[in-house]
């Protein structure tokens, strides 16, 4: 039975990104929303929609039972559940599937292992890809860290097994802090993710963030859609990516999509994942695999014109891959900016009322966000009002154009980090794409 009604679990720029895909393919909406979210744009662009609790996420965007409910009131037929939230979260997964509603995203299965870090690096390396040195699994007694950390040469980095967004790292210089360090990481971890277990690794000095977009179709077919370089980050979160990477050339993207695709082809992975590897000295280090919609997606969509949600949604509904990977070229060069309502400079968020916004439009100019004036950005949620991406034919192309995009956005009444972005553009290391995970707090710290 062909998908016909589809419910968005999620909120945000990333609801209405479903929405569209789904419209265009001719199937129904259904918007779940918080109390908060009642007046949001994709609530009212759905179909349906049905108000599933109070603002806290976990009344709300988390509640599984509401969530589960709302589908059967409505009677759609599959849930997509864009990313953060409950996306990467293997029990809703089965939930969803045992009550006869197609889950669009990969097998539970799949979702379970790589959300375990640890997990997800021995099945890696099972795979044949290559990792960042360090424990084999979890550490917790401290001769035998100190072993691994002394193998893995200082300084290491102590990980949660089952972090994310960036959050329970702590690097260690040297053996004297090791003990303490893993205890902090330890029970921080117990509180932010309900698990004490961590795990050590090399600390690569300098490297860059690439991951490969990859697509499976569940059955021993899988294919990638190139890579994006998400080197710069804040506190390990991305604040803008591009595709292609400014530092991998046409042979490496062959030999390193081909070792991630057949990798899911082996394991039969089914939907959208992003393996992330950091990158330094010519090398690629795994160091952990999404199996969801990434947020900077539209870059790859940019150089591929593959619509990434589209295809999503026909795997989930049991069609094979839409394009083989001889099939796919890669033209030209996108740049993403990520957003946010918040200080350009010190990053504290400004939620509150838009009272003006204008789009920035133009060729190969793609803002998707929910803002329109008169809407009240909620301060219950993650920052992030828009993703304007940008196109062009050669990377020098595409910043020429994004300046110009950037100085076309306007987002009133609050503060936003369009003023961030273009001081970006004007940075000469930025324009050589020259950078690296550090560049971008240390930039800051010298604007200081
Ligand atoms: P999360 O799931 O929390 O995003 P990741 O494992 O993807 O965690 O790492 C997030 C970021 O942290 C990376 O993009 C990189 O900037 C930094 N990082 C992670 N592991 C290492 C490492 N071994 N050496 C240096 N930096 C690292």
């Amino acid at each position: 039975m062909p998908i016909t009604r589809l419910l968005i679990a999620n909120r945000g720029e990333i609801a209405l990104r479903i929405h569209r895909a789904a419209h265009e393919m001719g199937i129904e909406t259904v918007a779940v929303h918080s109390t908060a979210d009642a007046d949001a744009m994709h609530v009212r662009l759905a179909d349906h929609a049905v108000c599933i609790g109070p603002p806290a996420a976990r009344d709300s965007y988390l509640n599984v039972a509401a969530i589960i409910s709302a589908a059967e009131v409505t009677h759609a037929d599959a849930i997509h559940p864009g990313y953060g939230f409950l996306s990467e979260n293997a029990q809703f997964a089965e939930i969803v599937e045992t009550h006869g509603i197609t889950w669009v995203g990969p097998k539970p299965e799949h979702i379970r292992t790589m959300g375990d870090k640890i997990e997800a690096k021995r099945t890696a390396g099972a795979l044949g890809l290559p990792l960042v040195p360090g424990s084999d699994g979890a550490v917790s007694d401290i001769t035998e860290a100190k072993a691994i950390a002394e193998a893995a040469g200082y300084p290491v980095i102590i990980k949660a097994a089952s972090g994310g967004g960036g959050r329970g790292m702590k690097v260690c210089n040297g053996p004297d802090e090791l003990e303490t360090l893993i205890q902090q990481a330890g029970s921080e971890a117990k509180a932010a993710f309900g698990d004490a277990t961590v795990y050590i690794e090399k600390y690569l000095g300098n490297p860059r963030h690439i991951e490969f977009q990859v697509f499976g179709d569940g059955e021993g077919n899988a294919i990638h859609l190139g890579e994006r370089d998400c080197s710069l980050q804040r506190r390990h979160q991305k604040v803008l990516e591009e595709a292609p990477s400014p530092v991998i050339s046409p042979a490496e993207r062959e030999r390193m999509g081909g070792i991630v695709a057949k990798a899911m082809a082996d394991m039969h992975y089914r939907g959208a994942g992003t393996i992330e590897f950091l990158w330094e000295n010519g090398e690629f280090y795994f160091i952990e695999m999404n199996t969801r919609l990434q947020v900077e997606h539209p870059v790859t969509e940019a150089i591929t014109g593959l619509d990434l949600v589209r295809e999503q949604i026909r795997i989930a509904d049991g069609k094979p891959l839409s394009v083989k990977q001889e099939d796919i070229e890669f033209s030209g060069h996108a740049i993403e900016c990520r957003v946010n309502a918040e200080d350009p400079w010190n990053f504290t968020p400004s939620p509150g009322l838009v009272d003006m916004y204008h789009a920035a439009g133009g060729m190969n100019v793609r803002v998707d966000s929910g803002l329109y004036a008169g809407y009240r950005i909620p301060p219950y949620y993650d920052s992030m009002i828009a993703k304007l991406i940008v196109k062009g034919r050669t990377r020098e192309g595409c910043i020429m154009r994004l300046k110009r995009a950037l100085e076309e956005m306007v987002i009133g009444g609050v503060k936003t980090s369009i003023p961030l972005h273009q001081a970006l553009m004007k940075e000469p290391d930025f324009i050589d794409g020259a950078y690296t995970i550090k560049w971008l707090e240390e930039w800051l710290a010298r604007r200081d």
